[in-house]
């Protein structure tokens, strides 16, 4: 965990791999209305949030990828967290409301399977987030080189320590906890039971 988080500050601060999209966006037009509609579209899609993890957003759990202007169409990039995520439908729709509320029309929402999702997207200030609602954050980075089809990894799992006590004494209950990204665990410490954001 102190690893993933720390890689994490690292990679922020030489600026390699930051997946948020307002540091990702291209810019399609020069013109003042175009900046304008993109940084609204920005600030409508940070009230999206994940339909499973009601305390983290779209952007944040890396999901939302790009905003750009094509023409006078928005274009809103997405990747999908794994292939067969029920939730994606949800988040889909989610993103077409925020948009419409918000008076941005037209757009368009574009998914993008490459590179693939992975939780490494999530950034530090994300994990807090997760640990904060109970969830315990990915351990370790992902073995994913972005060059894969989607798939679960079998790898062996590193022992998440507990968020709500902080405790490394946990142990795995079962392999699919409330969804099939995360793996239900117990402290044996404080004795509760929580969610593993499972690396992927
Ligand atoms: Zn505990």
């Amino acid at each position: 965990m102190a690893l993933n988080v720390a890689l994490s500050r690292e990679l922020d601060a030489f600026g390699i791999a930051d997946p948020r999209p307002q540091q990702r966006h291209q810019v399609a037009t020069n013109t003042a209305v175009g900046e304008t509609r993109i940084a609204a579209a920005h600030a409508a899609l940070e009230c999206v949030m994940d339909p499973e993890i009601p305390v983290i957003n779209l952007r944040e759990l890396g999901v939302l990828r790009n905003v750009v202007l094509a023409g006078s169409t928005l274009h809103i990039t997405i990747t999908p967290t794994y292939a067969g995520c029920p939730a994606m439908g949800q988040m889909r729709e989610d993103i077409e409301v925020a948009l419409h509320n918000a008076g941005l029309s037209p757009f368009k929402v574009v998914s993008v399977l490459s590179p693939a999702w992975t939780t490494d997207w999530m950034s530090a200030d994300t994990h807090d987030k997760l640990r904060r609602y109970g969830i315990a954050p990915p351990a370790h980075l992902s073995d994913s080189t972005h060059e894969q089809p989607i798939r679960w990894h079998t790898k062996p799992q590193t022992t998440p320590p507990c968020p709500q006590c902080a405790s490394p004494l946990t142990e795995l209950v079962a392999q699919s906890g409330s969804t099939a990204c995360k793996a239900l665990w117990r402290c044996t410490q404080c004795r509760e039971p929580f969610d593993y954001f499972k690396p992927y």
